[in-house]
């Protein structure tokens, strides 16, 4: 069998450990990814970027068609069309074009890129079976970034008519109607996407609200462009089997009820994935049904760190980015550890959720006393230029110290506004910071401004 051997040994190419890999070669470290698939992982081949792709373009589609019903702004527009064939292919493109150009950055930074499925023998070996046969790496150092799968449920199992995210992401043929079933971020920004294009969606939640995760604040304004796009959802309901004829069954509050759809699109969650990576056999340290590791992303075998989706929520990029670059400075013997005042999360439904830091009332559940301030897009003039003036900005601040704690939003277009939200947490702003930056007019940002001036009793503009 054929052997190599290096300093860093990084199972999977996914942004955990593609940036895990540049990062170490950058730093000199001898370097080796290993992946079957082309570099990227979940987000860049079936997961973050081919669903914005999908979105864009089924807003695209929407806004068009739209224009045909009800001309806005002197606009009109007539036959629009869509050829979800050739939205693929382009969606398609845009992913070949990325994973190309990490490949070519790891090639750039130094790292090796070997192509082929790893199994790992021990914390120091893995055996990856390449195209041209078996080769076994030895290394120094190991890192698990085998990233996570769809879950299946075992009453739907994937195929034929029930599709994952994967499959509803190649699709090539519009369905005329689809059942959603979990109403989360990954169902829900995919439901919004296929609705716009046309198809009949129906989006079945077991909870008492879609995205449980956030409060409920920030989910109305998505819930009530869901009604308005004709989307229908059912909460406190739980999918079954299929029936004898077809339909999907689905059991709620006050009865049950068989839904007719061409498609039945299972997103009930991602689990880590490692089976094949022999993981299971290193006997590491579990956090439930994750790597359990500390703030070095070390696990419990010395030599032995995993990064992203493996080591549990949230399940991320930019948080497996973060945990790559993170080891590779270690692994070159900078003193790192993680310690990060905030994780953001973009939810991009329509209107898009962003989250960064405490909602108030997880500060109010460690304790703290907190004071809000929100800001409504409808008094924003930006939002009223683009013709969408729903949801809004609220800063969560302590009200000792005016610490600001959390930024949260909801509107079209706010996924942008991360960037500045996660800054500020990270610097440790507090109001009179919010207060004393100025915010480039009209902008939808003024909105952050307006939220830290009301949290302090000092709104100009509502
Ligand atoms: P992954 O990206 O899952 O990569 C793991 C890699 O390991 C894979 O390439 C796999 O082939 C490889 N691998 C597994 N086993 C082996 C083995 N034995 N040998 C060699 N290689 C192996 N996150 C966001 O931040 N923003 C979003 O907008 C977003 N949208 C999403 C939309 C969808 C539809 C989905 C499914 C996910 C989305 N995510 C999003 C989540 C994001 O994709 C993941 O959090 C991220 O990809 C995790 O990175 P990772 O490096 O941990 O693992």
């Amino acid at each position: 069998m054929r052997e190599m051997s290096c300093r860093l040994l990084v199972i999977g190419a996914g942004p955990g450990g593609y940036v895990c890999a540049i990062r170490a070669g950058q730093l000199g470290v001898d370097t080796i990814v290993v992946d079957p698939e082309p570099p990227g992982g979940t987000c860049l081949n079936v997961g973050c970027i081919p669903s914005k792709a999908l979105i864009h373009a089924a807003d695209e589609f929407h806004r068009i068609a739209r224009l045909a019903a009800a001309p806005a702004m002197g606009i009109a527009a007539t036959g629009a069309t869509i050829d979800l064939a050739a939205t693929t292919a382009w969606k398609d493109g845009i992913v070949s074009k990325l994973t190309g150009g990490v490949a070519g950055l790891l090639r750039k930074a130094g790292a090796r890129l070997v192509a082929g499925e790893a199994r790992l023998r021990d914390g120091k070996t893995a055996v990856v079976s390449t195209p041209e046969g078996p080769v076994m790496i030895h290394a120094e150092l190991l890192v698990i970034a085998t990233g996570s799968e769809p879950v299946e449920l075992p009453s739907l199992p994937f195929g034929g008519r029930v599709i994952s995210s994967n499959d509803a992401l190649a699709l090539t043929g519009l369905p005329e109607s689809l059942a959603v079933v979990g109403g989360g971020y990954i169902g829900l920004e995919l439901g919004t996407a296929f609705a716009k294009l046309g198809s009949r969606v129906t989006v079945i939640e077991a909870a008492p609200r879609i995205l449980p995760q956030y409060d409920a604040e920030l989910t109305r304004p998505v819930m009530q462009r869901l009604a308005a796009l004709g989307v229908r959802v059912l909460t406190g309901a739980r999918a079954g089997g299929m029936s004898a004829t077809g339909a999907l069954r689905v059991a709620l509050a006050d009865g049950a009820e068989d839904i007719v759809a061409e498609k039945v699109l299972v997103t009930v969650g991602r689990r880590p994935r490692g089976a094949g990576a022999g993981i299971a056999e290193l006997r590491l340290e579990m956090d439930g049904p994750f790597l359990k590791i500390d703030d070095r992303c070390r696990t419990s075998m010395r030599g032995v760190h995993a990064i992203g989706d493996v080591t549990g929520e949230p399940m991320l990029a930019h948080r497996a980015m973060a945990q790559g670059a993170m080891v590779a400075e270690i692994a070159a013997g900078k003193p790192r550890a993680w310690d990060h005042r905030a994780i953001p999360a973009v939810c991009f439904t329509d209107p898009e959720i962003v989250s960064a830091g405490l909602s108030p009332e997880e500060a109010q559940r460690q304790g703290v006393e907190v004071v809000t301030g929100l800001f409504p897009f409808s008094a924003s003039g930006r939002a009223m230029t683009s013709g969408r003036e729903d949801g809004f900005v609220r800063v969560t601040a302590r009200k000792d110290s005016g610490e600001v704690l959390g930024i949260h939003a909801v509107g079209a277009g706010v996924s942008e506004l991360a960037a500045g939200f996660a800054l500020a947490l990270e610097m440790g702003a507090g109001l009179e910071d919010v207060a004393g930056t100025i915010h480039a007019h009209p902008t939808r940002g003024e909105a952050l401004h307006e939220a830290g001036l009301r949290a302090m009793g000092r709104a100009l503009h509502i």
